[in-house]
């Protein structure tokens, strides 16, 4: 008898999660895990922090051993899925062969959104998301002197933190007002301009770009207020897509990512999604989300490699997020969506470690901690389980 096959398509942080995690749930068919990076799956976080700076190197990242695959038999395949045939349980690969699947698991991931601008195509002008890019940005960082990001997100800050390191005169670019806009309050986003300006990064908000401009090879950032800024290399960080495309071909429900109910399970019974392609209803914020996060994806890896053993979890755990910049450790617990009241623990102004907590109609829903490891855990805890806090206690939570 042909043992079942469970096929695992994206193999990062949520494909080898869900790997593992098959074993754990006592899957005892076939496990084929599915990249198409040609690396052992590997942590994407130090990209931008160590890793970028020369401190690491890839094996250093991998997620878990070959001879953990090995020995828990789960095939690795270097290849590209093209479509997902549905009626068939088959998906046809790049390299033009097909391979049945019983149960089939989604970890697609996403990719760095693209400047709309004229010469973001030039020599000189990175993203950020594999390893690979990575490795293109140090060889051209080791003859560069001035580098301009494009994105003042997490993922631009910590790239000005490390291209710093190597020495590089680094300007990091925000259209907006303030950098982490989107995800913090005015009084973290600007702890963290502080900082790197104190670090000796440029950083311009409300800086649109309108081209980037040069040769063949970038020369400079051309701003909508007509201001030209010179650069060796650039480096845009401008937030991802979710890989949803051959989702959304097979006729799975797509909505800002793979439609999944609370067991990661997506329209289709026998087809789960996990990580940054997937979208979920999250009772608790009122609303669908598609979180980008390591610790998201392993809890939705975890609960969609249950529901394809028939064992259904619900997704619970809090999502959380970190960012090494510096010296510095933010942790993140929790979403600050819809908070109406935030309460400071440290001056973010003056120290090099505060903590922002969130509130909404007075609960504790998020906190930013800068160096605060206990204040993540006291966080992370009272957010999950909703216990009551004083105000007071909170600004005092430094001091306990
Ligand atoms: P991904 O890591 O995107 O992996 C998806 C994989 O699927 C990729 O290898 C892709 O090539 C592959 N794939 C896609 N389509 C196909 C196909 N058709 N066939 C075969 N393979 C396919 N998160 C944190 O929590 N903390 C951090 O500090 C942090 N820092 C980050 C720094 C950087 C530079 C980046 C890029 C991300 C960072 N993140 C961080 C986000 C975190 O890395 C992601 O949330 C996480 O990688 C999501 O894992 P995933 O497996 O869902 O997707």
């Amino acid at each position: 008898m042909t043992k079942s096959r469970a096929v695992i398509v994206g193999a990062s942080h949520a494909g080898a999660q869900l790997a593992a995690s098959l074993r754990q749930e006592k899957w005892d068919g076939e496990i084929i895990l599915i990249g198409n990076e040609s690396a052992l799956p590997y942590q994407r976080p130090p990209l931008s922090k160590a890793y970028l700076a020369g401190k690491n190197t890839l094996e250093d990242l991998a997620i878990r051993s070959a001879e953990f695959y090995a020995k828990q038999d789960i095939q690795l395949q270097d290849a590209t899925v093209d479509a997902i045939d549905r009626p068939a349980g088959q998906l046809a690969l790049s390299n033009g062969e097909s391979l049945r699947y019983d149960k089939l698991a989604l970890c697609l991931g996403a990719r760095a959104r693209r400047l709309p601008a004229p010469g973001a195509d030039l020599a000189g002008v990175f993203y950020l998301r594999t390893a690979a890019d990575v490795e293109l940005i140090r060889e051209a960082a080791a003859t560069a002197r001035r580098a301009v990001i494009v994105g003042g997100g997490y993922i631009g800050l910590e790239t000005a933190a490390s291209l710093r390191a190597l020495g590089l005169d680094v300007t990091v670019l925000e259209a907006t007002e303030r950098v982490l806009e989107r995800v913090t309050a005015p009084e973290v986003s600007a702890f963290f301009d502080r900082i790197h300006r104190e670090e000796g990064v440029v950083v311009r908000t409300g800086a649109l770009v309108q081209a980037l401009t040069g040769d063949a090879q970038v020369r400079e950032v051309v701003l909508t207020s007509g201001e030209n800024i010179s650069a060796d290399i650039v480096i845009i960080g401008i937030g991802v897509e979710p890989n949803v495309e051959l989702a959304a071909a097979a006729g799975l429900v797509v909505d800002n990512g793979i439609l999944i109910d609370s067991h990661a399970r997506t329209s289709d019974p026998d087809i789960v999604a996990a990580g940054d392609c997937a979208s979920q209803d999250i009772a608790r914020y009122g609303r669908r989300i598609r979180l980008e996060s390591v610790s998201s994806a392993g809890e939705q890896a975890k609960v969609a490699a249950a529901a394809m053993c028939d064992k259904p979890k619900e997704i619970a755990a809090l999502p959380w997020f970190w960012s090494d910049q510096y010296d510095l450790k933010l942790q993140i617990a929790g979403l600050n969506t819809g908070y109406d009241e935030v309460i400071l623990s440290g001056d973010p102004a003056r120290d090099r470690d505060f903590t922002c907590f969130y509130l909404r109609d007075g609960e504790l829903i998020a906190a930013d901690c800068v160096n605060r490891p206990r204040d993540f855990m006291f966080s992370k805890r009272v957010i999950t389980q909703r216990t009551p806090v004083l105000r007071e206690e909170l600004v005092g939570q430094s001091v306990r």
